[in-house]
């Protein structure tokens, strides 16, 4: 009995440390002509500004970009937030049309909040609105794995990648790299030809400690380190691999000082019966209920007459080139503050560095594309480009056939390309 009970454990043990830890849609293969095709491997680097490289010369991406190819900058989308750019790189669209207009927003038509923490939220279908890279690929008869990405927890246009994880922020690095190279030692019918790669530590030291931290420094060794440990083991693959290195937006230090209350105590409390607030720093949303006590129009007019570092605008008059507007999910107004501000109804905590303001002052939202493997120039920089122009660089490198509207070209991107 005794040595049934010991078989049981062992086997239980065994069957734990054998199971997978990803989630598999099952059945799906490469087709014969994927089989053929180049393999794509995109890692996101949270919050790594465009000049990091420089800053802090970590050994790995300072060779990687050095040998291969590279942008001066990544433009980030507006408003330059975690999920709206990554699914601007994911989608080639701006986010008012693929949908994720912020980290946290309201969809008015839907009547339900989108918030990055919202699980129910992040894995509802009906929040996205473009095609994913990952679904083009799939629908092509590709496979496609995520280890992370904002939207790949969703079922969109009906597909979810091959395989992908639930989202867990503590994930160490050491179980990321394993599964990717588990993934690309996969028969070649179920081997990935696209997969992403996601990390969160160089942006959540920008924001707790500033920029210019040591801390942020020794954030971006820990990855640089983790993505050379990957790099090493998949060139033993001896696979046509392009690696593409991105981030989704910069970082910029934050001085307490710089804060405005939106509205006086008297103003806040009547903009509250009328309106749900969302957002607070860089930009803030204010949708009107069902019951306004207050016209838009005049009470704009109230709230800029008196702002000193922000500006107020009903949802069609935001600035052109930021093509953030006519979208219900921004709100019947929204806030934008100028750079380096914060506002918000209330002060509360503020981070040492945050990310959210417009890309086209300055270049402190600027990000990074850095990227090398056999379709890629090898020893080259371009000049900035926007990051809705990646997805067809991706489509391009997988031969898929893009025919639905996207808003990013690939006139500048395919410069990268042998
Ligand atoms: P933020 O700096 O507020 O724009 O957002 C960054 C945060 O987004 C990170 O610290 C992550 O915890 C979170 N995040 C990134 N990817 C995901 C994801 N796929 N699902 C849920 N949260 C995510
Ligand atoms: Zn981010
Ligand atoms: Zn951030």
């Amino acid at each position: 009995m005794k040595f049934i009970n010991f078989l049981a454990i062992l086997l239980f043990l065994t069957s734990c440390s054998t199971s997978q830890n990803y989630h598999s849609v099952d059945n799906r293969i490469n087709s014969k002509e994927s089989q053929k095709k180049p393999y794509v491997l995109l890692i996101s680097i949270d919050g790594y500004r465009w000049d990091y490289t420089e800053k802090y010369k970590p050994k790995f991406l300072t060779k990687f970009k050095e040998t291969g190819s590279s942008v001066k900058s990544l433009r980030p989308s507006y408003p330059t937030k975690t999920f709206p750019n990554h699914l601007s790189l994911a989608t080639g669209r701006y986010p008012v049309n693929h949908g994720i207009i912020g980290n946290s927003f309201y969809a008015p038509t839907m009547r339900e909040e989108y918030s990055l923490r919202n699980r129910e939220a992040v894995t509802d279908s009906r929040f996205y609105l473009a095609k994913p890279i990952w679904v083009l690929a799939e629908e092509q008869n590709l496979l496609a794995a995520t280890y992370f990405w904002p939207g790949s927890e969703a079922k969109i246009d009906g597909s979810l990648p091959s395989y992908y994880l639930t989202y867990n922020h503590n994930t160490p690095h050491e179980d990321r790299i394993n599964t990717v190279i588990e993934w690309y030692k996969l028969p070649e019918e179920k081997r990935p030809h696209l997969t992403t790669l996601y990390f969160s530590d160089v942006d959540s030291a920008g924001h707790k400690y500033g920029p210019n931290s040591k801390e942020v420094k020794n954030a971006i060794i820990k990855v640089d380190q983790s993505i050379e440990k990957l790099n090493t083991e998949l060139s033993k693959l001896n696979l046509p691999i392009n690696i593409i290195i991105v981030s989704d937006h910069g970082m910029a230090n934050v001085d307490s000082d710089k804060f405005e209350l939106i509205a006086s105590e008297e103003l806040k409390e009547e903009i509250k019966l009328s309106y749900k607030v969302i957002g607070k720093g860089p930009i803030v949303h204010f949708y009107v209920n069902d019951n306004p006590q207050t016209n838009t129009i005049s009470l704009l007019e109230r709230i800029n007459k008196n702002a000193s570092n922000f500006k107020c605008y009903d949802n069609k008059s935001t600035p052109k080139k930021l093509n953030f507007r006519d979208s219900e999910r921004i709100g019947d107004f929204v806030c934008l503050a100028n750079k380096g501000w914060s506002i918000g109804l209330s002060k509360g905590h503020l981070p040492k560095g945050n990310h959210g303001w417009s890309q086209y002052e300055g270049m402190e939202m600027h990000s990074i594309l850095y990227a090398k493997g056999p379709n890629f120039k090898e020893s080259f920089q371009a000049n900035t480009i926007n990051n809705i122009d990646i997805y067809p660089m991706i489509a391009k490198l997988l031969d898929l056939k893009i025919d639905h509207k996207i808003d990013g070209t690939i006139k500048y991107s395919k410069e990268l390309l042998k």
